[in-house]
C-alpha cells in the first residue's frame, strides 16, 4: 500500500502567514507536501514575462528560508500540474489537495477544470479556500460590501508549523521535474524591480502605513512622486506575499495609531476596489477577450501594427507616453493615472482595439492581476459602457503632473538638455531653437505619430455617438445587473460602495 499524504498546492498565495489551506492541511495531521509548479504553458503565455517568474522564485526562496530551520521542504517543480499530480499518485496515496481559489486567465481556468476532473476520477478531494474578498458562484452583488467586510474582519489563519509532518520526495522524482531547466535569468535579481517575498512585502507595507502615506493622496497621480508616496504593495497582493485581510487589518490599526483618516481612508477604499474588479472577471470571464459591452464590437475593428509598435516601444513622439512606457519596461511599475493615460492613448488617440495592447502591459506590470487588468483596460477604453469616458491628453497630463519634466527627462535622456516646456512638447521648437539646443527633431526623438487634437476629437465623437446605440444601452442594463449593487448605478458607484465599506467596518 502506498503511503497516504495531502498536498498544499501553492498558486498565487506565496506566503506562510494568513494561509487557510496551509493551516487546515497541517491540522488534518497527514504527511503534507508543499508544492509549487512553474507551468511551462503559463510561462510562455502572451500575458507572462520573466519578471513575474523571478518574483515567484524570490517569494519561494523567502518561504524556504523560514521553513528550512524547521526541516520542512518546499518543493518547486518545472512542469504542468497534471503530470506532476499523476506522477505523485505512483508513489503516494494522495488524499486531499488544499489550495486557494484563483481568478486567473483562461489558461489557468482550464487547468483548474482539468485538475478538478483529475481529482474526481482518482477519488482525490480538492478543497479550495476563498481568496481575499472575491466570492465564487456569485450571481449578483447583493450585500457584497458586507460580505467583503466580514471576510476582512476574520482572524488571520496562522498555520501551526510545529505540527507539520513533511513529505520527502525521492531524488529521481525531482530530477524528472527539474530536468528541464528554468531560464537562468530568472535566478538573477533585477535591482530596478521590487523583490518578491513576505519580508520585503512587510517592509513596503509598514513603511507606507507609518511614513510614506503622508503624501499619498497628494502624489497619487504624479508619475515620479507616486513611486514613493503610493504603497507599492500591488505585486505582493498579486502573488499573495500578503493577503488582503492582512493589509486591511494593518491599515485599520495604522489609522487608529496615526489618526490619518484622510490618506489611509483613500488607501483602504482602493483595497476594496481590488476585489471589486477581480469579482468582475470572476463573474464574466469572457472579458479577457471580448468587450464587456457587446455594443462596442462594431468600432475599433482594425489594428495598425506600426502604431501599436510605436506605443509599445515608447516612440510615439509624446514624451509623457514614451517615458511611461520605458519606465514600466525597466521597473515593472507605474501609478494608476499613468496606466490609464497609456490605455487612453492607445485606444482613443491611436484608435486601436484594447486587445492590441493588453498583453504587452500585462507582461510589463510586475503586479499583473488579470481581474484588475482586464477590467481597467476596458474601463479606460470605454468598452464597459457604464463608466464615464475619459480621454486623457498626454500634454496636459505632463503639465499637471510633471511640470518640470523630471520624470520625462529621467526616462528620455535624449530630451534631458531641453527646457521643461520643450521636453514636454518638443515639436513646438522652431528650427532656430532646435539648432540652439543641438536637437534634431525626428532624429533624436520621433515626431508625434498622430495629430492629438484631431484624433481626440474623432474619438470623442465616435464614442459619444456610439453610447446612444440601442445595443450599448441594453448591454449597460445587463452589466449593471450583474456587476453592481443598484440597477440605476453606474460604475462610479464603486466609490460610494467603498465609503459604505468604511462605514460598515466602523
Ligand atoms: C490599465 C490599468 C491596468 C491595471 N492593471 C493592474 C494590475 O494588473 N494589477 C494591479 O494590482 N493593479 C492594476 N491596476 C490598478 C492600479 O493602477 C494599481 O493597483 C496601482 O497603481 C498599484 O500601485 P500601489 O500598490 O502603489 O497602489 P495604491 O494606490 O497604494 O493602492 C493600494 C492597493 O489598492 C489596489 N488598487 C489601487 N488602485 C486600484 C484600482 N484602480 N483598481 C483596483 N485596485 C486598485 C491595489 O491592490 C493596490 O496595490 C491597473 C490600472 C490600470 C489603469
Amino acid at each position: 500500500m502506498l503511503p497516504a499524504m495531502n498536498i498544499v498546492w501553492l498558486k498565487r498565495d506565496l506566503r506562510l502567514s494568513d494561509h487557510a489551506p496551509l493551516q487546515t492541511a497541517i491540522a488534518e495531521g497527514l504527511p503534507l507536501l508543499l508544492l509549487y509548479c512553474f507551468e511551462p504553458s503559463w510561462m510562455r503565455h502572451a500575458d507572462s514575462d520573466l519578471r513575474h517568474w523571478r518574483f515567484v522564485w524570490e517569494s519561494l526562496r523567502d518561504m524556504e528560508a523560514r521553513l528550512a530551520p524547521r526541516g520542512i521542504p518546499l518543493y518547486w517543480l518545472h512542469g504542468e500540474v497534471l503530470p506532476v499530480l499523476d506522477a505523485l499518485r505512483d508513489i503516494f496515496e494522495v488524499k486531499t489537495i488544499f489550495s486557494h481559489e484563483e481568478t486567473g486567465n483562461r489558461l489557468t481556468f482550464d487547468r483548474d477544470l482539468a485538475v478538478a476532473d483529475f481529482c474526481k476520477k482518482h477519488g482525490i478531494a480538492w478543497r479550495e479556500f476563498q481568496t481575499g474578498g472575491v466570492a465564487r458562484r456569485l450571481f449578483n452583488r447583493k450585500n457584497w460590501e458586507q460580505k467583503w467586510v466580514d471576510a476582512m474582519s476574520q482572524p488571520v489563519a496562522e498555520p501551526d508549523f510545529s505540527q507539520w509532518k513533511p513529505v520527502v520526495l525521492p531524488d529521481d522524482f525531482l530530477q524528472k521535474f527539474r530536468a528541464n531547466p528554468l531560464p537562468p535569468a530568472l535566478f538573477l535579481p533585477e535591482k530596478m524591480m521590487q523583490p518578491g517575498g513576505e519580508h520585503p512585502a512587510r517592509r513596503y507595507l509598514e513603511s507606507f502605513l507609518y511614513e510614506r502615506k503622508s503624501q499619498y493622496f497628494k502624489h497619487i497621480s504624479k508619475p515620479e512622486e507616486a513611486r514613493r508616496s503610493c504603497s507599492r504593495i500591488s505585486p505582493y497582493l498579486t502573488w499573495g506575499n500578503l493577503s488582503m485581510r492582512q493589509v486591511w487589518q494593518a491599515a485599520r490599526a495604522a489609522t487608529e495609531h496615526t489618526g490619518d483618516r484622510y490618506n489611509l481612508g483613500q488607501f483602504t477604499s482602493r483595497l476594496f476596489w481590488h476585489c471589486h474588479f477581480i469579482q468582475k472577471l470572476e463573474a464574466e470571464c469572457r472579458m479577457e477577450f471580448e468587450n464587456l459591452n457587446r455594443g462596442f464590437d462594431s468600432i475599433r475593428t482594425e489594428t495598425d501594427p506600426a502604431l501599436v509598435a510605436a506605443w509599445q516601444e515608447g516612440r510615439t513622439g509624446f514624451p509623457l507616453v514614451d517615458a511611461c512606457m520605458r519606465c514600466v519596461a525597466a521597473t515593472g511599475y507605474l501609478n494608476f493615472r499613468m496606466r490609464s493615460m497609456l490605455v487612453s492613448f492607445l485606444t482613443h488617440q491611436l484608435w486601436q482595439p484594447w486587445q492590441a495592447g493588453v498583453h504587452h502591459l500585462a507582461r510589463m506590470f510586475l503586479d499583473y492581476e488579470p481581474g484588475i487588468h482586464y477590467s481597467q483596460f476596458q474601463m479606460q477604453a470605454g468598452t464597459m459602457g457604464v463608466n464615464t469616458i475619459r480621454i486623457y491628453n498626454p500634454v496636459k497630463q505632463a503639465e499637471e503632473h510633471d511640470p518640470e519634466a523630471v520624470f520625462i527627462k529621467k526616462w528620455l535622456p535624449e530630451l534631458a538638455d531641453l527646457p521643461a516646456p520643450f521636453a514636454r512638447e518638443p515639436w513646438k521648437m522652431t528650427a532656430l531653437e532646435a539648432a540652439f539646443y543641438q536637437f534634431r527633431p525626428g532624429l533624436d526623438y520621433p515626431a508625434p505619430v498622430v495629430d492629438l487634437e484631431k484624433t481626440s476629437a474623432f474619438a470623442r465623437e465616435m464614442l459619444w455617438k456610439h453610447k446612444k446605440d440601442p445595443l450599448v444601452k441594453a448591454e449597460n442594463q445587463r452589466i449593471l445587473r450583474v456587476h453592481t449593487k443598484r440597477k440605476d448605478a453606474d460604475e462610479t458607484s464603486v466609490m460610494g460602495d467603498a465609503k459604505t465599506v468604511r462605514r460598515l467596518a466602523g
